[in-house]
This record gives C-alpha cells, structure tokens and sequence, in this order.
C-alpha cells in the first residue's frame, strides 16, 4: 500500500524525479480506483489544450484508456439561485499533426429556472478552425452520459473548436476604432462592467432623425450571433450610398454593442462577473452594485426620456435554439404595442431572412422586453437568431450570415417606422 503522505515528502525531500512519477501514477491510480476512467500516461496524440486566449472558456481534461478525451467544462452560475448555464466552449486542440481525436464535453447539466436540463437528444452544433479566421461546422452527438462527443483531425498540429463563431472584445474594439472617424459616429462611455471595462453607446446618424432605435448585444456572452448583426447593421448604415442616407434621414442607431463584456473576455456563458443575469430583473431599478451593466443602460434610458428622446423601439439580440422574436403580453393593455410588434415581424419577415415567428409571455418573468414596455413605456423586444439552423437560408449560422441580417435589418427599420408610426408620431 502507497501512502500518498508519504510520496509527498519524499517529493518535498527531492527524491529521484523518475522513480517519483511511477509512484505518483500508481498512487493516482489507486486514488481513482477500478474505474478505469483516467489512462496514466493512455497513449493519445493530444499534447495540451490551450485557453489561453481570449473568450476561451475555462475547462479541465483528462484522457481515457480508449485514447478518448474528456473535457469538464466550468458552469457559470447565478447569484442567489441554483441556476447555472454551460453553453459556450472555445479551445484550441493542440496535438501531433494528423491525429484524429475524440472528444467529449462534460458538465452539460444546465439549471434554467430552478430546473435542470440536459444536451438535446439531436445532439447540437460547434464550429472548428485551424487559424482562429475561417470556420466550419461540425455535428456534435449526445452521449448516454449527458455529454456532446465529437471526432475531428487536427491536420495542422492545432484546431480551434468554438461553440458558435466567435466575436470577440478585441473584434468589437477594432470595429470601433475602424467606424469612429465617421462623422455620423458618437462613441460615449455610459458606464463601465463590474471589472471596470468602458460600456459604450454608441450612435449612428443624426441625433435629431425623427425616430430612433436602441439595439443590445451580448447580454448573455455566449451568443455571439447579436454582435455579428450589429456589425453587419452599422457598416450597411455607414455605406455612404443612397439607401444608407435613405435610412438615416429616418432613423437614428444607438447600440450597447457588449453589454456582458467580462463574460465575454473570460469564456462564460450567461452571467456577469458577480453572477448576474442581465437579461432578468427588469421589473425594478438596477442594481448598480451587482449589475453595473444594467444600472449603466437604465440610466442612459432615462436620461434620453428626460430629455424626450426616449427609442421608439428597442431589440435586444440573442442567441437560442428557436430563433424567434420575443414581444410581451402582460394583461396591462399592450393591444397598440402587440399591433406594432406585429408589423416589426412582419418587416423582419420581408425584408430579412428571418423566418421563425414570434412568441410572447403573459408572465412576468423580468426580461428587458418586459421591463420596458411596463416601467417605461418603451416598445421592447428580444430577438433570438437561431444557433443551429438558419431556415430562411437554408443553411448554418455563421458571421457572414448574421452580418446579412443586419444588412438587411437596416431595410426591415425603414419600413417598420414608416408603417407603425403613423399612428404613433415619433
Ligand atoms: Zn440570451
């Protein structure tokens, strides 16, 4: 019998380094008893999995005696609950080029509303790079264990594996450095994340257009699919052509474009920093202490009501595995409201390769749609682009396929504040 004790001191004292090992596997393997799920030394041609980058997500791994490898991914959870989310992976595989690898993703037992879920049976969607620029999609399958398995080569001794394509603070910054030259650019700081980073607003067009529209992105930091939108949205509306000057003679852009920019950077899924879900708790004042991100939009928002210059319309963009527009239908007569939002699908139905419908809750449950249109009286909605398959395309989700959408949003706004306005005057 090893005494794990005792390899310790002997390891404190300097012993022989390789005899050290042999011994330090056995007492490894005694520690893990006859389940034969960790290999000491099982042959396998990863070398490491490399998070050091930024919006990689934090994980730890081991390899079985099949050569299989089992990544356990961290749960991001909620303050003052037992809800935890795991939805977001980026790692880089590295390994000896050729090897063919199989990899399983652990800790997929998400809580959402006190209640635990598990990987869809049809398995779910990840995309694979070997430069980090250009992606592909792969199928990942459901286990019986609850995890999502797939096999891929790593061809060029590294491969990227994301969730979805990602967008992160640094795509963000170098977009903002690249449009803020413009003229009909503002860039101004409404606040900071609860690590300090700065929350922009950022303003496209004239302040003085007669309507304007507030969109939100990455509130929950694994859907990166809203930030691809907003990209695509600005550079149509920054195009200098005849329509771009069409859209803006009507409409001014404001966008938080990263609302959960800590959660981003560190690879989480849903929450902030203190564990806040910032797409909950709309029915009351932010807290600015546990979720400065909301606090800092709260007050932005009433500082433009103030001043008479609230948004006609706000959309705050997600990801899911639905894709629809998210209205709401508290019974606080919204009959003008729904009617407007409405026309905004059917715009978005038109003029966008949105396909999916809408879907509204008589429920409070404290999201932002909710808690505008009842404590502001602001027209809100959350619109979810969906993660696995764009219907109205007829193929994956990708940035190029988001970016479309917001190219073609710009059109979908034009339309809509020409067609449910006249009967509210901006
Ligand atoms: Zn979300």
């Amino acid at each position: 019998m090893i005494d794990v004790r005792k390899v310790l001191v002997e390891r404190q004292a300097g012993h022989a380094e390789g005899t050290l090992l042999v011994r330090e596997c056995l007492v490894w393997l005694l520690l893990v008893g006859v389940t034969g799920q960790v290999g000491c030394g099982a042959a396998s041609e990863l070398v490491f999995i490399n998070t050091s980058f930024e919006n990689a997500c934090p994980l730890h791994w081991e390899t079985d005696k099949e050569g299989v490898i089992h990544i356990h991914l961290v749960y991001d959870q909620e303050r003052g609950s037992t809800n935890r989310a795991n939805g977001h992976w980026f790692f880089q595989l590295q390994a000896v080029p050729g090897a063919r690898l199989t990899v399983v993703l652990h800790n997929l037992e998400n809580i959402y509303n006190g209640r635990k879920g598990a990987p869809s049976e049809k398995g779910c969607l990840s995309f694979v790079s070997e430069d980090g620029k250009v992606w592909r999609p792969i199928h990942l399958e459901t286990t019986q264990g609850r995890g999502l398995r797939f096999t891929v080569t790593v061809s060029t001794g590294s491969l990227y594996v994301a969730r979805l394509e990602p967008y992160r603070l640094s795509d963000l910054e170098k977009m903002i450095a690249r449009i803020r030259r413009s003229p009909l650019v503002r860039v101004t700081k409404i606040g900071a994340t609860v690590q300090g980073r700065d929350l922009e607003m950022i303003r496209v067009g004239d302040a003085g257009a007669p309507c304007r529209v507030l969109l939100r992105g990455r509130a929950h930091p694994w859907e990166a699919g809203g930030n691809w939108a907003i990209q695509g949205l600005i550079d149509r509306l920054l195009k200098g052509d005849a329509d771009a000057a069409r859209f803006l003679e009507r409409y001014c852009l404001y966008v938080m474009p990263m609302a959960n920019k800590d959660g981003v950077v560190h690879g989480r899924t849903r929450f902030n920093q203190l564990g806040a879900d910032l797409n909950r708790k709309w029915g009351q004042p932010a807290d600015a202490a546990i979720a400065p991100e909301n606090a800092a939009l709260e007050g932005w928002l009433t500082r433009m009501i103030d001043r008479g210059t609230a948004p006609h319309l706000v959309i705050d963009l997600h990801n899911d595995s639905f894709g629809q527009l998210h209205v709401t239908r508290l019974d606080i007569g919204l009959q003008d409201y729904l009617k407007r939002m409405d026309v905004f699908e059917a715009m978005l139905r038109k003029h966008t390769w949105f396909t999916e419908g809408s879907v509204g809750s008589g429920r409070r449950v404290g999201t932002i749609e909710e808690g505008l249109v009842e404590r502001f009286g602001i027209d809100a909605c959350v619109l979810e682009l969906h993660d696995t398959w764009i219907a109205g395309l007829n193929d994956t989700p990708s940035a190029k396929h988001w970016e479309l959408f917001g190219a073609q949003l710009a059109e979908a706004l034009y339309r809509y504040f020409a067609e449910a306005l006249q009967s509210k005057k901006p």
